[in-house]
C-alpha cells in the first residue's frame, strides 16, 4: 500500500485495479515500483481501439497524471507493482533463473468486453532479473512492438496488445546510444512456459501446483473436471500453440527468438524483438541477427515450437505423475500443426476447405515461391485479387518461370471449378492481407521518430488496423521492399 505522502503524488486513472497473481504469493514475484525516466516524457504512440477495448474514455490521455503513470514515474492508486520470477531454455540450453528483467505489471483491470486483463509496463527500469542488463528499453524496439502486436490482433493472431508507447531523453546504451521508451501491454497474462519451468526445475512443487491451478481455473477452466487436469492443461496449450505458429506461418511471420521464456502458456504471441515478417520467400530465412545456427529460421519454428511443448511437458510431468499421459499430450502437436497450417493455406486459396487437391498444389506453390524468392505477401494478395477480377497486376508477371506458374494456375482453376467466384474472391481478400509490418517500414517510422516526428507511427498504427483493405494512401507501404531492407540487422539487445 502507498503512504500518505506516496499517495497524494499517486494518479488516479479512475481504474478499478486487482491482481490475482498477486494472490498466489510471494514466491512468484518481488513488489516494486518501476524506476521513473529521467526528464519529462513524451507520447510516441497511443492505442483509441485498446484504450476503447479497456473501456477508458476518448480524452483518457490528457487525465493528470496519466502519461507520468505509464511511464513509471508516478504511482497508480490501487495498483500492486511487481516483476515476476520465471526460468526458461535460451537457443536450446538451460538458462536457468530469468524473469520479469525490464518489465512491472501494474495489475488488471475489469474490461467492458474483453474480460479482465493484465496491464504491464516495459522498459521500466531495474528490477532483481535484470541479471546483466540496464531494466529500460530503447524507443526503437518498443515502437516495433507496439505497432506489431497491434498489427498482429488485427491480422487475427492470438497476441498481446499494446496500449501506448512513451518516450524520454534518457539515454541507454546498445550498440550505439538510443534513447528509452516505455510500451505499456495487455493480455489477459503474462505468464510463460518459462514460469512452469522455474518452479520445477527448484523443486518447488508446491508454487508448481498453485500455479497451474491458478491457469487451469481462470482460462482453461474445461481442464478442472477431466480424469487428469494437468495432462489436459497440456494438451490444451499444445492445441493453442500449433494453431498459433501455423498462423505464423501463413502470415510470413517470424518470431525470431522462441525461447521458452517467450512461450505464453495461453499461445499468444509475445515478447516482440528482432520478429520479422517474409519479404521473398526463403524458407529458411533467419530474421534474428544473433540467431547464428538459425536454430528460429522461418521453417524451423514449427518444430521449435514442439520442443518447447516438450519442456513444458517435462516441467508439468511432477503434476501429470506419468509420462505416457504427458507424451500423448505432446504428440498430438504434430497432427494438430499440419491440420491446422493445411486450413490456413487453403483459406489463402479461398477454399473454406482443405482438400486432397489442395494440399499438393499448396506445396507446389510454396516450392515455386521459395525458388523464385517471390514477395510472400505480394504474391498472395496478386492472387486474391487477380480471383476478385482485378488484371491489372498479373500474378504471371511476378516470376520468370511462367510456364511454372501458368501450368499451377491451371491447377488452380480446376480446384475452383465448383466454387462460387464471389464467395472464393471474398474469402482470399480476408486471408491475405495487403499490408504487414515489414521492417523497412518499421524503420523509416523508427527514424522520423528518433527525431521526435511521430506522424509516421501513428499513420502506420492506423493502417495496420485494416491490414486487409486495400490501401491507396499508401500503396508504397504494399509495395515490394526497397534494397536497402535486405541491409536491415536486428539482434536480441534492444
Ligand atoms: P528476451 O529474450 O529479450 O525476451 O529477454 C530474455 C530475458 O532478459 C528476460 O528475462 C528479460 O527480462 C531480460 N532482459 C532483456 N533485456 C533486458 C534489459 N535491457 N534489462 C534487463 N533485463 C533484460
Ligand atoms: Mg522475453
Amino acid at each position: 500500500m502507498l503512504d500518505i505522502a506516496e499517495s497524494a503524488h499517486a494518479a488516479d486513472l479512475g481504474l478499478t485495479w486487482d491482481n490475482a497473481f498477486e494472490r498466489l504469493g510471494g514466491q512468484f514475484y518481488t513488489r516494486l515500483p518501476p524506476v521513473p525516466l529521467h526528464g519529462q516524457p513524451y507520447w510516441v504512440a497511443r492505442s483509441a481501439a485498446m484504450a476503447c477495448e479497456l473501456g477508458l474514455a476518448d480524452d483518457w490521455w490528457q487525465a493528470l497524471g496519466v502519461l507520468q503513470a505509464v511511464s513509471g514515474n508516478r504511482p497508480l492508486v490501487g495498483s500492486t507493482p511487481l516483476a515476476s520470477v520465471y526460468s526458461g531454455h535460451q537457443f536450446g540450453a538451460w538458462a536457468g533463473q530469468l524473469g520479469d528483467g525490464r518489465a512491472i505489471l501494474l495489475g488488471e483491470v475489469r474490461t467492458p468486453a474483453a474480460g479482465t486483463q493484465e496491464l504491464q509496463i516495459k522498459g521500466s527500469g531495474l528490477t532483481p532479473y535484470s541479471r546483466m542488463g540496464d531494466g529500460r528499453a530503447v524507443l526503437r524496439s518498443s515502437i516495433r512492438e507496439f505497432l506489431c502486436s497491434e498489427a498482429m490482433h488485427a491480422l487475427g493472431v492470438p497476441t498481446t496488445r499494446a496500449l501506448c508507447v512513451t518516450g524520454s531523453d534518457e539515454p541507454v546504451r546498445r550498440e550505439r546510444m538510443e534513447t528509452a521508451a516505455v510500451v505499456t501491454r495487455v493480455a489477459p497474462s503474462f505468464i510463460r512456459f518459462g514460469h512452469f519451468e522455474h518452479f520445477s526445475h527448484g523443486g518447488q512443487h508446491d508454487a508448481l501446483r498453485t500455479l497451474a491451478d491458478f491457469v487451469i481455473a481462470r482460462f482453461y477452466p474445461q481442464c478442472r473436471d477431466a480424469a487428469n487436469p494437468y495432462a489436459a492443461l497440456l494438451a490444451e496449450v499444445t492445441r493453442r500453440t500449433a494453431a498459433l505458429i501455423a498462423q505464423w506461418q501463413a502470415v510470413g511471420f517470424m518470431h525470431g527468438v522462441m525461447n521458452t521464456d517467450n512461450m505464453s502458456i495461453l499461445g499468444l504471441t509475445i515478447d516482440y524483438g528482432p520478429f520479422q515478417f517474409m519479404d521473398g520467400f526463403d524458407p529458411a530465412h533467419i530474421c534474428n541477427h544473433s540467431d547464428h545456427q538459425g536454430r528460429y529460421a522461418y521453417e524451423r519454428q514449427p518444430q521449435i515450437g514442439h520442443w518447447n511443448l516438450f519442456a513444458l511437458g517435462q516441467a508439468l510431468l511432477p503434476l501429470i505423475g506419468q509420462s505416457d499421459q504427458a507424451l500423448a499430450a505432446l504428440q498430438a502437436y504434430p497432427g494438430l500443426f499440419a491440420a491446422e497450417l493445411d486450413q490456413r493455406m487453403a483459406l489463402k486459396l479461398g477454399l473454406p476447405r482443405a482438400s486432397a487437391g489442395s494440399r499438393p498444389l499448396v506445396q507446389q506453390l510454396l516450392a515455386l515461391l521459395a525458388r523464385e524468392r517471390t514477395d510472400w505477401t505480394i504474391f498472395w494478395r496478386r492472387l486474391a485479387r487477380q480471383v476478385a477480377g482485378d488484371t491489372q497486376q498479373p500474378v504471371r508477371e511476378l516470376f520468370h518461370d511462367r510456364a511454372a506458374m501458368d501450368h499451377l494456375l491451371l491447377q488452380y482453376q480446376e480446384l475452383l471449378t465448383h466454387a462460387n467466384k464471389a464467395q472464393t474472391a471474398d474469402l482470399m481478400l480476408k486471408h491475405n492481407p495487403s499490408l504487414v509490418l515489414r521492417n523497412h517500414l518499421a524503420e523509416q517510422a523508427i527514424a522520423l521518430a528518433q527525431q521526435k516526428d511521430f506522424s509516421m507511427v501513428q499513420a502506420l498504427h492506423e493502417a495496420l488496423q485494416r491490414p486487409f483493405d486495400e490501401q491507396p494512401g499508401h500503396a508504397d507501404w504494399c509495395n515490394f521492399p526497397p534494397d536497402w531492407a535486405s541491409q536491415i540487422q536486428i539482434s536480441c539487445s534492444s
